[in-house]
């Protein structure tokens, strides 16, 4: 849960128990108490840390009541309890209630105060939580930024080294083609890793990611089906396409759709042996859109099932067949379904085929990605 919706708890619970007419929630940053969340106070009322909330800070009820002489109320208002908020090691902040009539009962302070022990845990756990998503972006920023870096001297690598297997450098014996096909072999590799990792990035940088918009789905899949028509042909793997009848769009952005469907073809293909067949298929039910991919390829042991989507994780059989990978693909489709709302299924049977399905919540019609 988000700070910001374990304090809207917090505070509503607080408010619902002791009938409190407003309530605020003070969090200490460093050795400041800070406002992080009020409802029922005048807008106009500044939040901020008055004398006795040292008291509270030092694990001290403080009550008070109209004509306090340190602490003056909000207009209109007659009592207030400041409640400290506390973990075992350290004061977190101050819960604060307010009521229009009538002073607060020792068992509504006893209520509160076992309230604000529970709001306290799940505030650390909530800041605990944005901490790591915060060093997460940070560390997907990195990596954004270094493959990024890499991208172009592989590429240039790549083909300098393509030129020359093609003899543009003038021939070369058997052994010479053959450490450079091998060197060809590795740079194809690590083009795959880096650009596989700049998508993992991109997918859990959420600052890196476009706005969502109505995506049309028929086009995304063609999109996928015809960019990897070649090569599927180069391997002699049946592609078979079969759009929807309807048009149908989900909340996306074009380019994460698209990397779905790219990824999950590409992986049909790859795990398909000459002669096999990749097919595509979508359609719309109950409010949802769903797309198919199925291929008759090397299958997934059902030990394998469960790590599937782990990041640089691979099935033994399909290291086996030596198809290039990094076992990032999957991770990168779970992460982009899960952010449009989507789930995926697999089922597999070894030697037979495997069918990914991917269903998202229907939206439409689409307002984008219809070329
Ligand atoms: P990779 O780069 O290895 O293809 P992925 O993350 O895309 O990585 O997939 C993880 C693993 O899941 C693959 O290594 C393979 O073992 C298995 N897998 C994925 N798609 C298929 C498929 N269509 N058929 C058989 N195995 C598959």
């Amino acid at each position: 849960m988000k700070l910001g919706d374990v304090l809207d708890t917090l505070m509503a619970a607080a408010a619902r128990a002791v009938r409190a007419d407003a309530v605020a929630v003070l969090l200490l940053e460093g050795e400041r108490l800070t406002a992080a969340a009020r409802r029922g106070l005048p807008d106009d009322w500044p939040l901020e840390e008055s004398p006795p909330d040292r008291e509270t800070l030092a694990g001290q009820v403080v009550r008070v009541e109209e004509g306090h002489p340190e602490v003056p109320l909000p207009p209109g208002f007659a009592a207030s309890l400041c409640i400290p908020m506390a973990l075992p090691a350290r004061p977190l902040g101050v819960l604060r209630v307010y009521r229009r009539e009538g002073p607060f009962s020792p068992a509504e302070e006893e209520y509160l105060l076992a309230l604000s022990s529970l709001g306290a845990v799940a505030i650390q756990a909530a800041q605990e939580t944005a901490e790591l998503e915060r060093i997460e972006a940070a560390k997907s920023r990195f990596i954004h930024v270094a493959t990024h870096e890499l991208r172009s001297p592989i590429a240039v690598a790549q083909s300098l080294v393509r030129n020359v297997v093609k003899g543009y450098a003038g021939p070369l014996t058997a052994q010479q083609k053959d450490l450079f096909a091998r060197i060809s072999a590795r740079l194809d590799f690590l083009e795959h890793l880096v650009n596989d990792l700049l998508d993992l990035a991109a997918s859990r940088a959420p600052e890196l990611a476009e706005e969502e918009c109505a995506v049309a789905v028929n086009a995304s899949v063609g999109r996928a089906a015809l960019l990897l028509m070649p090569r599927a042909e180069e391997k002699g793997v049946n592609l078979v396409f079969r759009p929807c009848c309807e048009e149908l769009a989900v909340m996306a952005t074009e380019e994460g759709l698209d990397r779905i469907f790219v990824n999950l073809i590409e992986n049909g293909i790859k795990y398909t042996p000459p002669g096999g067949t990749v097919t595509v298929t979508m359609g719309r039910e109950e409010g949802e859109v769903w797309v198919k991919v199925s291929d008759t390829g090397i299958g997934i042991p059902p030990e394998a099932m469960p790590h599937l989507f782990e990041e640089f994780y691979r099935a033994p059989n399909a290291r086996a067949v030596n198809a290039v990978g990094t076992g990032l693909g999957l991770t990168i489709v779970r992460e982009l379904v899960e952010r449009y709302r989507g789930r995926i299924e697999v089922e597999s049977e070894v030697g037979k085929g495997t069918t990914f399905t991917v269903t998202f919540p229907a939206v439409g019609p689409p307002t984008c990605g219809l070329s």
